[in-house]
Protein backbone atom coordinates (compact mmCIF):
# COMPACT_ATOMS: atom_id res chain seq x y z
CA UNK A 1 0.00 0.00 0.00
CA UNK A 2 1.37 3.30 -0.58
CA UNK A 3 0.33 7.14 -0.96
CA UNK A 4 1.63 7.39 -4.90
CA UNK A 5 -2.09 8.60 -6.81
CA UNK A 6 -2.97 10.07 -10.03
CA UNK A 7 -4.85 13.00 -9.82
CA UNK A 8 -6.66 14.45 -12.12
CA UNK A 9 -4.40 12.93 -14.15
CA UNK A 10 -1.67 14.07 -12.77
CA UNK A 11 0.86 11.32 -10.29
CA UNK A 12 0.56 12.42 -6.48
CA UNK A 13 2.59 11.03 -3.53
CA UNK A 14 0.50 12.42 -1.05
CA UNK A 15 -1.33 15.66 -1.93
CA UNK A 16 1.84 17.02 -4.09
CA UNK A 17 2.44 17.03 -7.58
CA UNK A 18 5.25 14.89 -9.05
CA UNK A 19 5.41 16.90 -11.85
CA UNK A 20 5.93 20.31 -9.58
CA UNK A 21 8.39 18.51 -7.39
CA UNK A 22 10.30 17.82 -10.61
CA UNK A 23 10.26 21.26 -11.69
CA UNK A 24 11.23 22.64 -8.79
CA UNK A 25 14.01 19.95 -7.87
CA UNK A 26 14.77 18.71 -11.47
CA UNK A 27 15.02 15.09 -11.89
CA UNK A 28 16.30 12.44 -11.36
CA UNK A 29 14.47 12.93 -8.15
CA UNK A 30 13.81 10.70 -5.49
CA UNK A 31 10.13 10.94 -3.99
CA UNK A 32 9.22 9.37 -0.27
CA UNK A 33 6.21 9.60 1.61
CA UNK A 34 6.10 10.12 5.15
CA UNK A 35 2.47 8.79 5.28
CA UNK A 36 3.55 5.56 3.45
CA UNK A 37 6.11 4.71 5.87
CA UNK A 38 3.91 5.48 9.13
CA UNK A 39 1.08 3.72 7.60
CA UNK A 40 3.52 0.62 6.77
CA UNK A 41 5.17 0.60 10.16
CA UNK A 42 1.25 0.85 12.04
CA UNK A 43 0.15 -1.55 9.91
CA UNK A 44 3.28 -4.27 10.89
CA UNK A 45 3.35 -3.04 14.71
CA UNK A 46 -0.60 -3.99 14.62
CA UNK A 47 -0.08 -7.41 13.47
CA UNK A 48 2.23 -8.64 16.28
CA UNK A 49 0.79 -6.56 18.77
CA UNK A 50 0.20 -9.93 21.17
CA UNK A 51 4.11 -10.03 21.15
CA UNK A 52 6.45 -8.07 23.48
CA UNK A 53 8.17 -6.49 20.12
CA UNK A 54 10.35 -3.90 19.02
CA UNK A 55 10.32 -3.16 15.21
CA UNK A 56 14.20 -1.93 13.89
CA UNK A 57 14.04 -0.68 10.70
CA UNK A 58 17.19 -2.18 8.68
CA UNK A 59 17.98 1.17 7.91
CA UNK A 60 20.24 0.16 5.62
CA UNK A 61 17.18 -0.05 3.08
CA UNK A 62 17.07 3.89 3.63
CA UNK A 63 18.83 5.69 5.77
CA UNK A 64 18.04 9.77 5.11
CA UNK A 65 17.62 11.76 7.90
CA UNK A 66 14.12 12.62 6.86
CA UNK A 67 13.08 8.93 6.65
CA UNK A 68 15.29 7.93 10.11
CA UNK A 69 13.78 10.96 12.06
CA UNK A 70 9.91 9.75 10.47
CA UNK A 71 10.48 6.38 12.12
CA UNK A 72 12.60 7.52 15.19
CA UNK A 73 9.54 9.87 15.82
CA UNK A 74 6.84 6.42 16.21
CA UNK A 75 9.39 5.29 18.05
CA UNK A 76 10.87 2.56 15.76
CA UNK A 77 14.74 1.32 16.60
CA UNK A 78 17.13 0.63 14.09
CA UNK A 79 18.84 -2.32 12.75
CA UNK A 80 22.65 -0.70 11.74
CA UNK A 81 25.30 -2.52 9.88
CA UNK A 82 27.98 0.59 10.39
CA UNK A 83 29.25 3.13 12.92
CA UNK A 84 28.20 5.62 10.16
CA UNK A 85 24.77 4.62 10.31
CA UNK A 86 24.63 4.46 14.32
CA UNK A 87 25.96 8.18 13.91
CA UNK A 88 23.14 8.75 11.75
CA UNK A 89 20.38 7.72 13.54
CA UNK A 90 21.87 10.05 16.28
CA UNK A 91 22.34 12.96 14.01
CA UNK A 92 18.22 12.18 12.55
CA UNK A 93 17.41 12.40 16.47
CA UNK A 94 16.54 8.44 17.00
CA UNK A 95 18.34 6.88 20.11
CA UNK A 96 20.71 4.79 20.09
CA UNK A 97 19.98 2.76 22.95
CA UNK A 98 17.00 1.26 20.39
CA UNK A 99 20.12 0.45 17.99
CA UNK A 100 21.07 -2.98 17.10
CA UNK A 101 24.45 -3.45 15.46
CA UNK A 102 24.68 -5.91 12.59
CA UNK A 103 27.03 -7.13 10.18
CA UNK A 104 30.40 -9.91 9.45
CA UNK A 105 32.90 -6.97 9.27
CA UNK A 106 32.71 -4.73 12.41
CA UNK A 107 35.99 -2.70 13.11
CA UNK A 108 37.45 -2.11 16.52
CA UNK A 109 36.40 1.72 15.87
CA UNK A 110 32.76 1.09 14.71
CA UNK A 111 32.73 -1.44 18.02
CA UNK A 112 34.07 1.15 20.15
CA UNK A 113 31.61 3.91 19.15
CA UNK A 114 28.56 1.19 19.13
CA UNK A 115 29.77 0.39 23.13
CA UNK A 116 30.41 4.35 23.75
CA UNK A 117 26.74 4.76 22.72
CA UNK A 118 25.28 1.86 24.65
CA UNK A 119 23.21 0.60 21.84
CA UNK A 120 20.60 -1.98 22.71
CA UNK A 121 22.65 -5.32 21.09
CA UNK A 122 25.68 -6.51 18.92
CA UNK A 123 24.27 -9.00 16.96
CA UNK A 124 27.15 -10.96 16.33
CA UNK A 125 28.17 -12.73 13.26
CA UNK A 126 31.34 -15.20 14.32
CA UNK A 127 33.44 -16.26 17.13
CA UNK A 128 36.26 -13.83 16.60
CA UNK A 129 33.64 -10.76 16.78
CA UNK A 130 33.11 -12.13 20.01
CA UNK A 131 36.66 -12.21 21.30
CA UNK A 132 37.08 -8.88 19.57
CA UNK A 133 33.96 -7.48 21.13
CA UNK A 134 35.41 -8.73 25.05
CA UNK A 135 38.45 -7.51 24.10
CA UNK A 136 37.06 -3.74 23.05
CA UNK A 137 34.51 -3.96 26.06
CA UNK A 138 36.87 -4.85 28.34
CA UNK A 139 39.48 -1.98 27.89
CA UNK A 140 36.62 0.48 27.79
CA UNK A 141 35.41 -1.34 31.11
CA UNK A 142 32.22 -1.98 29.73
CA UNK A 143 29.71 -5.06 29.30
CA UNK A 144 28.48 -5.85 25.84
CA UNK A 145 25.08 -6.72 25.35
CA UNK A 146 25.55 -9.76 22.66
CA UNK A 147 22.97 -11.79 20.66
CA UNK A 148 24.46 -14.30 18.05
CA UNK A 149 23.12 -14.20 14.92
CA UNK A 150 21.76 -18.50 14.44
CA UNK A 151 22.72 -19.54 10.21
CA UNK A 152 18.97 -22.11 10.21
CA UNK A 153 20.29 -23.18 7.38
CA UNK A 154 16.58 -22.55 5.67
CA UNK A 155 16.12 -21.69 2.37
CA UNK A 156 14.68 -18.39 1.85
CA UNK A 157 13.35 -18.85 -1.78
CA UNK A 158 14.24 -15.63 -2.97
CA UNK A 159 16.96 -14.02 -5.20
CA UNK A 160 20.21 -15.62 -4.51
CA UNK A 161 22.15 -12.30 -3.68
CA UNK A 162 19.36 -11.74 -0.83
CA UNK A 163 19.75 -15.15 0.40
CA UNK A 164 21.35 -15.16 3.72
CA UNK A 165 20.33 -17.95 6.02
CA UNK A 166 21.70 -21.17 4.35
CA UNK A 167 25.52 -22.48 4.80
CA UNK A 168 26.67 -21.28 1.65
CA UNK A 169 26.25 -17.48 2.67
CA UNK A 170 28.54 -15.51 4.96
CA UNK A 171 25.96 -14.82 7.62
CA UNK A 172 25.75 -15.95 11.25
CA UNK A 173 27.16 -19.23 12.96
CA UNK A 174 25.61 -22.76 11.95
CA UNK A 175 22.84 -23.58 14.09
CA UNK A 176 24.75 -26.83 15.25
CA UNK A 177 26.97 -24.74 16.59
CA UNK A 178 25.22 -21.88 18.76
CA UNK A 179 24.88 -24.12 22.13
CA UNK A 180 28.45 -24.39 22.04
CA UNK A 181 29.32 -20.47 22.02
CA UNK A 182 26.78 -19.76 23.51
CA UNK A 183 28.23 -21.99 26.62
CA UNK A 184 32.00 -19.79 25.69
CA UNK A 185 30.53 -16.69 25.39
CA UNK A 186 28.91 -16.85 28.80
CA UNK A 187 32.49 -17.11 30.24
CA UNK A 188 33.86 -13.72 28.61
CA UNK A 189 34.00 -11.32 31.37
CA UNK A 190 32.25 -8.21 29.43
CA UNK A 191 29.98 -10.05 27.35
CA UNK A 192 26.13 -10.15 28.37
CA UNK A 193 23.96 -12.32 26.51
CA UNK A 194 20.67 -10.58 25.80
CA UNK A 195 19.35 -12.33 22.79
CA UNK A 196 19.49 -14.73 19.84
CA UNK A 197 19.13 -13.12 16.37
CA UNK A 198 18.19 -14.56 12.81
CA UNK A 199 17.57 -13.41 9.25
CA UNK A 200 17.40 -15.82 6.23
CA UNK A 201 17.05 -13.32 3.32
CA UNK A 202 15.22 -10.52 1.61
CA UNK A 203 11.41 -10.15 -0.36
CA UNK A 204 10.52 -13.23 0.84
CA UNK A 205 7.01 -13.75 -0.66
CA UNK A 206 6.21 -16.76 1.24
CA UNK A 207 5.40 -17.22 5.04
CA UNK A 208 6.80 -21.13 4.76
CA UNK A 209 10.42 -19.93 4.70
CA UNK A 210 10.40 -17.85 7.88
CA UNK A 211 7.69 -20.16 9.29
CA UNK A 212 10.32 -22.70 9.03
CA UNK A 213 13.05 -21.31 10.42
CA UNK A 214 11.44 -19.75 13.20
CA UNK A 215 9.99 -24.02 14.20
CA UNK A 216 13.56 -24.46 14.22
CA UNK A 217 15.28 -21.60 16.27
CA UNK A 218 12.30 -21.23 18.60
CA UNK A 219 13.42 -23.83 21.08
CA UNK A 220 16.92 -22.94 21.05
CA UNK A 221 15.90 -19.95 22.28
CA UNK A 222 13.65 -21.43 24.79
CA UNK A 223 16.67 -23.21 26.28
CA UNK A 224 19.44 -19.93 25.91
CA UNK A 225 16.58 -18.30 27.92
CA UNK A 226 16.23 -21.00 30.45
CA UNK A 227 20.11 -21.31 30.54
CA UNK A 228 21.42 -17.49 29.87
CA UNK A 229 18.50 -15.27 30.85
CA UNK A 230 18.41 -13.78 27.40
CA UNK A 231 15.41 -11.44 26.89
CA UNK A 232 14.62 -11.37 23.23
CA UNK A 233 14.59 -13.05 20.25
CA UNK A 234 14.92 -11.36 17.02
CA UNK A 235 13.10 -12.94 13.42
CA UNK A 236 14.98 -10.06 11.44
CA UNK A 237 13.68 -8.91 8.36
CA UNK A 238 12.64 -9.92 4.84
CA UNK A 239 8.84 -9.24 4.55
CA UNK A 240 8.16 -9.02 0.26
CA UNK A 241 6.39 -6.15 -1.30
CA UNK A 242 4.92 -6.03 -4.23
CA UNK A 243 6.69 -4.53 -7.43
CA UNK A 244 4.14 -5.22 -9.81
CA UNK A 245 1.55 -2.39 -9.14
CA UNK A 246 -1.16 -1.84 -10.95
CA UNK A 247 -1.08 1.63 -10.79
CA UNK A 248 -0.71 2.63 -14.50
CA UNK A 249 -3.92 0.59 -14.73
CA UNK A 250 -5.80 3.11 -12.99
CA UNK A 251 -7.82 1.44 -10.84
CA UNK A 252 -8.13 2.46 -7.23
CA UNK A 253 -8.56 -0.78 -5.92
CA UNK A 254 -5.81 -2.07 -7.80
CA UNK A 255 -3.74 -3.16 -4.23
CA UNK A 256 -7.05 -4.56 -2.38
CA UNK A 257 -7.40 -7.41 -5.37
CA UNK A 258 -4.03 -8.37 -6.09
CA UNK A 259 -2.47 -8.31 -3.03
CA UNK A 260 -4.98 -10.44 -1.70
CA UNK A 261 -3.49 -13.24 -3.75
CA UNK A 262 0.06 -12.52 -4.42
CA UNK A 263 1.79 -10.82 -1.49
CA UNK A 264 2.68 -12.17 2.18
CA UNK A 265 1.16 -9.49 3.99
CA UNK A 266 2.07 -8.85 7.65
CA UNK A 267 -1.07 -10.42 8.63
CA UNK A 268 -0.57 -12.98 7.31
CA UNK A 269 3.01 -13.18 8.59
CA UNK A 270 1.86 -12.56 12.00
CA UNK A 271 -0.92 -15.29 11.88
CA UNK A 272 1.72 -17.89 11.52
CA UNK A 273 4.02 -16.78 13.26
CA UNK A 274 2.69 -15.34 16.45
CA UNK A 275 1.55 -18.53 17.81
CA UNK A 276 5.12 -19.82 17.64
CA UNK A 277 6.59 -16.73 18.99
CA UNK A 278 4.09 -16.02 21.75
CA UNK A 279 4.67 -18.60 24.47
CA UNK A 280 8.68 -17.91 24.44
CA UNK A 281 7.83 -15.42 26.63
CA UNK A 282 10.50 -13.44 25.21
CA UNK A 283 10.74 -9.90 23.54
CA UNK A 284 10.25 -10.39 20.05
CA UNK A 285 12.40 -7.96 17.50
CA UNK A 286 11.47 -7.56 14.06
CA UNK A 287 13.97 -6.25 11.29
CA UNK A 288 12.06 -4.82 8.51
CA UNK A 289 13.60 -2.94 5.98
CA UNK A 290 11.72 -3.22 2.72
CA UNK A 291 8.74 -3.40 3.82
CA UNK A 292 8.82 -0.04 5.47
CA UNK A 293 10.20 1.85 2.75
CA UNK A 294 9.92 0.23 -0.55
CA UNK A 295 7.03 1.42 -1.42
CA UNK A 296 6.95 4.56 0.28
CA UNK A 297 9.40 6.19 -2.81
CA UNK A 298 9.51 6.22 -6.10
CA UNK A 299 12.74 7.58 -8.82
CA UNK A 300 10.96 10.39 -10.59
CA UNK A 301 13.22 10.87 -14.27
CA UNK A 302 12.95 12.29 -17.49
CA UNK A 303 12.77 10.81 -21.24
CA UNK A 304 16.05 12.34 -22.60
CA UNK A 305 15.47 10.65 -25.99
CA UNK A 306 13.06 8.13 -27.80
CA UNK A 307 15.65 5.99 -30.09
CA UNK A 308 13.46 3.70 -32.63
CA UNK A 309 15.61 1.09 -34.13
CA UNK A 310 14.53 -2.02 -36.17
CA UNK A 311 12.40 -3.63 -34.00
CA UNK A 312 12.94 -1.78 -30.71
CA UNK A 313 11.95 1.17 -28.79
CA UNK A 314 14.73 2.58 -26.15
CA UNK A 315 13.75 5.60 -24.06
CA UNK A 316 16.95 6.39 -22.83
CA UNK A 317 15.91 8.18 -19.45
CA UNK A 318 18.28 10.77 -17.12
CA UNK A 319 18.22 8.41 -14.29
CA UNK A 320 20.67 5.03 -14.38
CA UNK A 321 21.95 2.50 -13.12
CA UNK A 322 24.29 4.71 -10.57
CA UNK A 323 20.64 6.10 -9.26
CA UNK A 324 18.77 2.97 -8.98
CA UNK A 325 20.94 -0.52 -9.24
CA UNK A 326 18.60 -2.94 -8.53
CA UNK A 327 17.34 -3.71 -12.17
CA UNK A 328 21.47 -4.52 -13.23
CA UNK A 329 22.12 -5.90 -10.03
CA UNK A 330 19.44 -8.23 -9.17
CA UNK A 331 17.42 -8.71 -12.22
CA UNK A 332 14.26 -6.85 -10.50
CA UNK A 333 11.17 -5.61 -11.42
CA UNK A 334 10.67 -1.78 -10.92
CA UNK A 335 7.11 -0.61 -12.44
CA UNK A 336 7.43 2.39 -14.93
CA UNK A 337 4.62 4.73 -15.39
CA UNK A 338 3.84 8.14 -16.67
CA UNK A 339 4.05 11.09 -14.25
CA UNK A 340 0.99 12.42 -16.42
CA UNK A 341 -1.37 9.56 -17.09
CA UNK A 342 -1.23 9.07 -20.73
CA UNK A 343 -4.09 6.92 -23.33
CA UNK A 344 -1.29 6.41 -25.37
CA UNK A 345 -1.07 3.03 -27.04
CA UNK A 346 1.32 0.80 -25.00
CA UNK A 347 4.28 -0.02 -26.86
CA UNK A 348 7.48 -2.82 -26.12
CA UNK A 349 10.29 -0.41 -24.56
CA UNK A 350 13.31 -0.88 -22.83
CA UNK A 351 13.96 1.67 -20.54
CA UNK A 352 17.61 2.89 -20.11
CA UNK A 353 19.86 4.78 -18.84
CA UNK A 354 22.79 7.03 -19.96
CA UNK A 355 25.62 4.92 -18.85
CA UNK A 356 28.17 3.27 -20.97
CA UNK A 357 27.19 -0.24 -19.92
CA UNK A 358 24.59 -2.69 -21.63
CA UNK A 359 23.12 -3.55 -17.87
CA UNK A 360 21.86 0.05 -17.72
CA UNK A 361 18.58 -1.61 -17.99
CA UNK A 362 15.35 -0.52 -16.25
CA UNK A 363 13.27 -2.94 -18.31
CA UNK A 364 13.45 -4.78 -21.44
CA UNK A 365 10.26 -5.22 -24.27
CA UNK A 366 8.10 -3.85 -21.44
CA UNK A 367 4.53 -2.52 -22.49
CA UNK A 368 3.81 1.02 -21.48
CA UNK A 369 2.11 3.85 -23.03
CA UNK A 370 4.07 5.42 -26.02
CA UNK A 371 6.19 8.22 -23.78
CA UNK A 372 7.76 11.05 -25.83
CA UNK A 373 11.45 13.43 -25.25
CA UNK A 374 10.93 15.31 -22.07
CA UNK A 375 7.80 13.20 -21.02
CA UNK A 376 8.61 12.30 -16.78
CA UNK A 377 8.36 8.74 -15.95
CA UNK A 378 8.21 7.48 -12.46
CA UNK A 379 10.17 4.14 -11.50
CA UNK A 380 7.81 2.84 -8.09
CA UNK A 381 9.01 1.30 -5.03
CA UNK A 382 11.79 2.75 -5.00
CA UNK A 383 12.16 3.84 -1.65
CA UNK A 384 14.35 0.72 -0.31
CA UNK A 385 18.15 -0.20 -1.82
CA UNK A 386 17.49 2.54 -4.11
CA UNK A 387 19.06 6.04 -3.02
CA UNK A 388 21.66 3.87 -0.82
CA UNK A 389 23.40 2.23 -3.30
CA UNK A 390 23.26 5.30 -5.43
CA UNK A 391 26.96 6.05 -6.90
CA UNK A 392 28.67 8.58 -8.99
CA UNK A 393 29.82 6.24 -12.10
CA UNK A 394 30.39 8.03 -14.81
CA UNK A 395 30.70 10.92 -12.78
CA UNK A 396 27.00 11.33 -12.61
CA UNK A 397 26.05 13.62 -9.30
CA UNK A 398 23.97 11.55 -6.84
CA UNK A 399 20.67 12.30 -7.17
CA UNK A 400 18.15 14.69 -5.18
CA UNK A 401 15.77 13.12 -2.53
CA UNK A 402 12.55 14.95 -1.07
CA UNK A 403 10.38 13.80 1.50
CA UNK A 404 6.41 14.99 1.18
CA UNK A 405 4.13 14.77 4.10
CA UNK A 406 0.68 15.88 3.28
CA UNK A 407 0.99 19.32 2.11
CA UNK A 408 4.67 19.72 3.02
CA UNK A 409 7.44 18.20 0.45
CA UNK A 410 10.65 19.42 1.70
CA UNK A 411 14.37 18.12 -0.15
CA UNK A 412 16.05 16.05 2.42
CA UNK A 413 18.79 15.63 0.41
CA UNK A 414 20.23 18.36 -1.82
CA UNK A 415 21.40 17.00 -5.59
CA UNK A 416 25.03 16.65 -5.59
CA UNK A 417 26.75 19.05 -7.35
CA UNK A 418 28.94 17.56 -9.94
CA UNK A 419 32.59 19.00 -8.56
CA UNK A 420 32.01 17.37 -4.94
CA UNK A 421 32.11 13.85 -7.15
CA UNK A 422 36.05 14.74 -6.58
CA UNK A 423 36.53 16.37 -3.85
CA UNK A 424 39.10 14.92 -1.92
CA UNK A 425 40.76 13.87 -5.21
CA UNK A 426 43.79 15.82 -6.25
CA UNK A 427 46.85 15.23 -8.74
CA UNK A 428 49.70 13.24 -6.72
CA UNK A 429 52.41 15.87 -6.17
CA UNK A 430 55.28 14.99 -8.33
CA UNK A 431 52.23 16.04 -11.18
CA UNK A 432 52.31 19.36 -10.35
C1 LIG B 1 19.12 -6.36 5.27
C2 LIG B 1 18.76 -6.87 6.60
C3 LIG B 1 17.47 -6.69 7.09
C4 LIG B 1 16.36 -6.06 6.29
O1 LIG B 1 15.94 -6.82 5.22
P1 LIG B 1 14.62 -6.40 4.44
O2 LIG B 1 14.45 -7.44 3.42
O3 LIG B 1 14.88 -5.05 3.85
O4 LIG B 1 13.50 -6.37 5.41
C5 LIG B 1 17.21 -7.11 8.38
N1 LIG B 1 18.16 -7.70 9.15
C6 LIG B 1 19.41 -7.90 8.70
C7 LIG B 1 20.40 -8.53 9.59
C8 LIG B 1 19.75 -7.50 7.42
O5 LIG B 1 20.99 -7.70 6.98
Amino acid sequence: MHKFRYVRNQLHCENISIRSLAKKHGTPLYVYSSQTLIDNFNRLHKSVVPLDHLICFAMKSNSNLGVIHTLATMESGFDTVSGGEIQRVIAAGGDPRKCVFAGVGKTEDEISFALSKNIYCFNVESEPELTRINQIANKLKKKAPVAIRVNPNVDAKTHKKITTGTYENKFGIAYEKIAAVYARANKLKNIKLRGLQMHIGSQLTQVKPFEEAVRKVAPMAAKLKTKYGIEFLSIGGGIGIMYEDALASGDPKWWKCKEAKNILTPEKYADTLVPLLKPLGLKVLLEPGRFIAGNAGILVTRVEYVKRTGKKCFAIVDAAMNDLIRPAFYESYHEIVPVKQSRNRPIATDVVGGICETGDTFCKNRLIPRIEEGDLVAMLSAGAYGFVMAGTYNTRPLPAEVLVAGKNAAIVRKRQKVKDIWDGESVAPWQR
